[in-house]
């Protein structure tokens, strides 16, 4: 069994609905969601014109390899209506990979851990809270990439509990 920490985002629609959804989808998939950070509104990050997101992190565990766990991810985003129209546009639901055991991958369409999520405040918060001393494989401490980015450039408001279902 792997355990694997995804970042959940949404900017459209139903946001808190979409991330308790996306738990539920993820159950019958082969993803067992087992704890969940609080959940965050942040300001959009590259295309600002949008509105903003909700985002948290989840742990699961899975008997899924890491690509067939993307592309149980990418099915719950589809079964969630996400449209992709533009990169880093508006969407109902992003799941990202954010890392899947200590694993380092790097295939065309998989890069675990994700890219950029050691410079995402967005993401760092809600998994530093989830996991306080979790390591990004080949980067660092998630600690300490928090600590580096400047909070009036990436703020982040801490709404509450998720919705989990
Ligand atoms: P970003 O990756 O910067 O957060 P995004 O989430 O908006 O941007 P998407 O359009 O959701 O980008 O995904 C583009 C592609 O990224 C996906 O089709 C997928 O193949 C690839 N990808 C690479 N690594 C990962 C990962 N760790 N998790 C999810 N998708 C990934
Ligand atoms: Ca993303
Ligand atoms: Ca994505």
């Amino acid at each position: 069994m792997a355990c694997a920490f995804l970042s959940l985002g949404s900017n459209l629609g139903d946001r808190l609905g979409h991330l308790s959804e996306a738990v539920r989808q993820l159950r019958e998939r082969g993803v067992t969601p087992r704890r969940a950070s609080s959940v965050y509104e942040t300001a959009p990050v590259g295309r600002t014109e949008q509105p903003a997101f909700l985002n948290a992190v989840i742990e699961v565990e899975t008997d899924l390899e890491p690509l067939a766990l993307l592309a149980q991810t990418q099915a719950v985003e589809n079964a969630l209506g996400r449209r992709r129209v533009l990169r880093w546009g508006p969407r109902t639901l992003d799941i990202d990979i954010l890392l899947y055991d200590d694993c380092r991958i790097d295939l065309p369409e998989l890069q675990v851990p994700h890219p950029r999520m050691h410079e995402r405040r967005f993401v760092l918060l809600p998994l530093v809270e989830l996991q306080p001393d979790v390591v990004i494989p080949g980067i660092g401490p998630a600690r300490a990439c928090l600590d580096a980015l400047d909070p009036q450039t990436q703020p982040a408001r801490c709404l509450g509990a998720f919705p989990w279902p």
